[in-house]
């Protein structure tokens, strides 16, 4: 039921979901320092008070909850559902070519500007849906409420905040992913881990190591100073390497001391198989070349061994497991800092829901301990499952199918969603599966049909589940 209806209203309302996306994709919502009453800064708050105003002109009764987190209330029946968006963006970054970042314009049938698709333009039209609810007179039992956070690419205190004083909705939807449902979110463990070592002048030798900028990023470069070896050793021994990984070495410097520059393809943590561990190679370089023994050489020697090149699940460090659910687990060695008396470094893996300290962290902590390196913690963020036999599920999956004409399906991701901690929140949507809306980078878009397919969706389940 309503369908052509939701179609029709949200397709006559297509200028105005525009204008108001642009509206808040105009304000710069990066996160910046604290300032009194607001939390994370002038620009989330200026973007919550913006999107406010907005809900507040369509009839909704709002709530602000310090600053942290806004809200907007379809009726004050019971809640039964909740919207789960966020109005903070990503840095605008270099690159862009389209248009500038906080300056968003319509070409080809997308949006482009920081915050398009992650996650102004979703929570827009979840807004949208609501509109679509109200205005067509669509008869519902339970309320549903958006809420718009302000903190989420920053660790999400901003619902911490929120989930302090309120309780969750019996269903929670968050459209700041992909459709169809993603019900699983594998379990998280990242480390630092440090070694101190006597110093050894014995040449030929390593003087520092250096790559990685994030935890949860597969370095694309990583560097290297070494003395006392002939270059055309090192050439020769890394044009090998090269050959095996299709990492490239760029080779500096001249007398004693040479400059190694490892170029690979960075990648998300959770997808480590899709980039080329710059890290991994130069270690597998450094490994091979004829070092003096020294605590420091064994050590490099070590890590090589424990992250060897392309081993991204784990195996070498004996953890490497998958279930028919989750899928494989993942590991991405991310950062590495050595000098000639000192080491740390940070590994980030993605656990699927069989993985747990025993498995993952114990065995992890016993490997490293015999080779002198101290981890950091033990603590692991658990998964997040949702089961796929609920009506709540369905409801979201058939109501995809019905708008899209397309098979509705259940899957899993390895990076962490907004509705991590919640007891039954999925992501669900915005965007359709295949599409890269170059999130976080730089010419992010939204595609317009696809926005516009969110809200209508959204309207449908809202109609669905609060009937
Ligand atoms: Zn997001």
């Amino acid at each position: 039921m309503y369908k052509e209806k939701i179609e029709k209203y949200i397709e006559d309302h297509r200028q105005d979901m525009l204008d108001d996306i642009c509206l808040l994709c105009r304000i710069n919502s990066e996160r910046s320092a604290y300032q009194e009453g607001k939390p994370f800064g002038d620009g989330p708050s200026r973007a919550l008070a913006q999107a406010m105003a907005l809900a507040e002109k369509y009839g909704f009764s709002i709530n602000n909850y310090d600053n942290y987190v806004a809200t907007a209330d379809l009726n004050d029946k019971e809640r039964r559902l909740d919207i789960l968006a966020h109005l903070d963006v990503v840095p605008a970054g270099d690159g862009w070519t389209v248009t500038e970042p906080f300056e968003p314009v319509e070409r080809d049938g997308k949006l482009y500007g920081r915050g398009t698709s992650d996650d102004k333009g979703p929570a827009v039209a979840a807004l949208y849906a609501m509109r679509a609810v109200k205005e067509l007179g669509i008869p519902v039992s339970g309320n549903v409420r958006l809420i718009l956070g302000t903190d989420e690419e920053c660790g999400s205190s901003d619902i911490d905040h929120y989930y302090d004083v309120e309780p969750e909705a019996p269903m929670t939807v968050s459209p700041d992913g992909h459709f169809p449902v993603t019900n699983i979110e594998k379990g998280r463990f990242a480390q630092q881990f440090t070694a101190e070592f006597e110093a050894d002048t014995a040449l030929p030798r390593v003087h520092c190591i250096k790559a990685g900028t994030k935890i949860n990023v597969v370095p694309g470069r990583a560097f290297a100073s070494v003395e006392g070896l002939d270059d055309d050793l090192i050439r020769e021994t890394g044009a090998k390497v090269t050959e095996e990984t299709g990492v490239l070495f760029e080779i500096q410097g001249m007398n004693q001391t040479l400059e190694i520059n490892a170029v690979g393809e960075g990648t998300h943590a959770s997808t480590p198989e899709e980039g080329k561990n710059a890290l991994s190679a130069l270690l597998l370089l450094l490994s091979r070349l004829p070092l003096a023994d020294s605590p420091q050489s064994r050590l490099i020697r070590s890590l090589s061994e424990l992250f060897p090149w392309n081993d991204t699940e784990g195996g070498a460090l004996g953890i490497n497991m998958k279930d028919e659910i989750s899928g494989a687990l993942t590991m991405a060695f991310s950062m590495l800092e050595m000098d000639e008396s000192s080491m740390s470094g940070a590994f980030d893996s993605r656990t699927p829901i069989c993985g747990n300290k025993e498995n993952v962290a114990d065995p992890i902590c016993r490997k490293f301990a015999s080779c002198g390196i101290t981890l950091e913690g033990s603590e692991m963020t658990p998964p997040h499952y949702v089961k796929e036999d609920s009506e709540f599920i369905k409801t979201l999956l058939d109501a995809y199918e019905r708008y899209t004409g397309q098979k509705g399906y259940c899957s899993c991701t390895g990076g962490g969603t907004y509705v991590h901690s919640l007891k039954n929140g999925v992501a669900y949507g915005a965007s359709m599966p295949g599409t890269d809306n170059r999130m976080h980078g730089a010419d992010e878009f939204a595609v317009i049909d696809e926005l516009l397919m969110c809200a209508k969706i959204y309207a449908q389940v809202i109609a669905d589940l609060c009937r």
